[in-house]
């Protein structure tokens, strides 16, 4: 009787050690759901996919083509609060976080993947294109306005970590409270598993390095790198990440960082930010966010 009864217990914990994890294309990167709970997936992949059709500049008909299309734009409350808190980004890291530098990411290539070195005078002319200062924010209605005719704003560097922050507030609302969210550089964790954190792998920038284990449970890790997204020119590597002082490619010497906070838009926008600004400027920033750590720098 009593074997029986510990088979059966054996038998629940088993069932119950279960995970699912179901990878689909969103957000222009592979996301890995990964969960106790079977329905966790279309849960979070409905809401990332919701998000996505807001933000992404790859569709014409979400919010953020059709601001950069017309200059203007009644917002939904959701994208007027992610370009308020970009600009917030912006001011907080003295200039490096600036979600106007569309026009330079096309210029150099990184949105048609045509990459190219633009000419200098081609970069000086677009750089004057570019400055969160010339985005008005007007809460009454949610108005958004460029103040440059051809200003155009790219949310790629935040949109990620806020679209994982909303998937898990849905599968909060589900019930759910253990699951693992993985968008290509963009962690987050809800709970815990199996009473044991959640361990993550950070990819090693260079092929010749292991990668590094972090242990995660109920935050979020973003990674920036240079070899997401990355062209060689003449011995030159011109990644996607791009200063808007110089409108160049970011050269802090930054290989790749990675920075936790509670929430995945905090963790999102800091990473961008500091691969821009470096080391020191970097730590000096983090320090305004309580909570917020940088992690691994290469
Ligand atoms: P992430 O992978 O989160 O570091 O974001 C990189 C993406 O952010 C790039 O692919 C661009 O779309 C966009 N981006 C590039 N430079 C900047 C910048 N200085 N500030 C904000 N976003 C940027
Ligand atoms: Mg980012």
């Amino acid at each position: 009787m009593t074997r029986y009864l510990l088979l059966v217990i054996l038998l629940i914990g088993c069932q119950n050690d279960r995970l699912y994890k179901e990878t689909r294309v969103a957000m222009g990167t592979f996301v890995e759901i990964t969960s106790a709970h079977k329905e966790a997936a279309d849960i979070a992949f409905k809401e990332i996919k919701r998000v996505e059709a807001l933000l992404s500049k790859y569709d014409p008909e979400s919010e953020v083509s059709r601001l950069n299309r017309s200059g203007t734009l009644e917002a939904s409350p959701e994208t007027f609060f992610l370009v308020k808190r970009s600009k917030e980004f912006w001011q907080a890291s003295g200039g490096a976080f600036d979600i106007t530098v569309a026009p330079l990411v096309d210029l150099w290539g990184f949105t048609d993947k045509k990459y190219k070195v633009p000419a200098k005078e081609a970069i000086e002319n677009t750089l004057k294109l570019v400055g969160s200062d010339k985005i008005i924010l007007r809460e009454e209605g949610n108005i958004i306005t460029f103040k440059a005719a051809g200003m155009k704003v790219d949310l790629g560097a935040i949109a990620k970590g806020y679209a994982l922050d909303r998937a898990k507030e849905k599968l909060k609302q589900a019930g759910i409270n253990s699951c693992l969210l993985n968008a290509g550089g963009q962690i987050s964790a809800m709970g815990n598993k199996f009473g044991r954190p959640w361990k993550i792998a950070v990819r090693a920038p260079r092929a010749n390095k292991p990668a590094a284990y972090l242990e995660l449970k109920d935050g979020s890790v973003s990674t920036s790198g240079d070899y997401e997204q990355f062209f060689l020119k003449d011995n030159a590597r011109y990644a996607h990440i791009i200063d808007p002082k110089t409108g160049y490619p970011a050269d802090s010497g930054i290989i790749s960082v990675t920075v936790s906070a509670a929430d995945g838009l905090t963790a999102d926008a800091l990473s961008t930010a500091i691969f821009i600004s470096g080391r020191e400027k970097g730590a000096e920033l983090i320090r305004g966010f309580p909570g917020a750590e940088i992690k691994i720098v290469n």
